[in-house]
């Protein structure tokens, strides 16, 4: 099977919107920061299927970070993202982005229906970036 990172490098990017290097690989790698709340999220998903825990404390809001390890799960594939709705107030710091994802535990196939909230605040460099806060679950009501 060989590293997921080095296999997707050169492949499709596993938020299914393009190549990886010119899609979320650029965000993951650091090159480059997400200019949406939209981007950020595509990233994340990304970071999630590739397993790269790093990449997903950084872009977590600290006071809503949790202290487990996000990626600890190693039965779940991720096969699928798709991006309901973005929402963003021009001239406000905060946006939100309805999405579902799907994903395989076992063979058998589930899908996450979350409205996440991100925020945009400098980072240590006084960069302004967007941050994952935390996120609601529609379909549970
Ligand atoms: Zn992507």
């Amino acid at each position: 099977m060989g590293d997921k990172n080095d296999k997707a490098a050169g492949g499709p990017c596993p938020c299914g919107k393009g190549a990886f290097a010119t899609c979320c690989g650029r965000f993951i790698s650091g090159a480059e920061i997400p200019a949406t709340a939209e981007l950020l999220m595509r990233s994340r998903y990304s970071a999630y299927a590739l397993r790269n825990e790093a990449y997903l404390r950084t872009t977590w809001f600290p006071d809503t970070l949790p202290e487990e390890e996000l990626t600890s799960e190693t039965d779940v594939n991720w096969i699928g993202l798709d991006i309901k709705k973005q929402t963003h107030t021009a001239g406000t710091d905060e946006a939100t982005v309805e999405f579902v994802a799907r994903f395989k535990v076992g063979g058998k196939a589930h899908r996450m229906h979350e409205i996440s909230n991100f925020v945009r605040q400098p980072d240590a460099q006084g960069t302004p970036r967007w941050y994952y806060v935390d996120g609601s679950f529609p379909g549970d009501a």
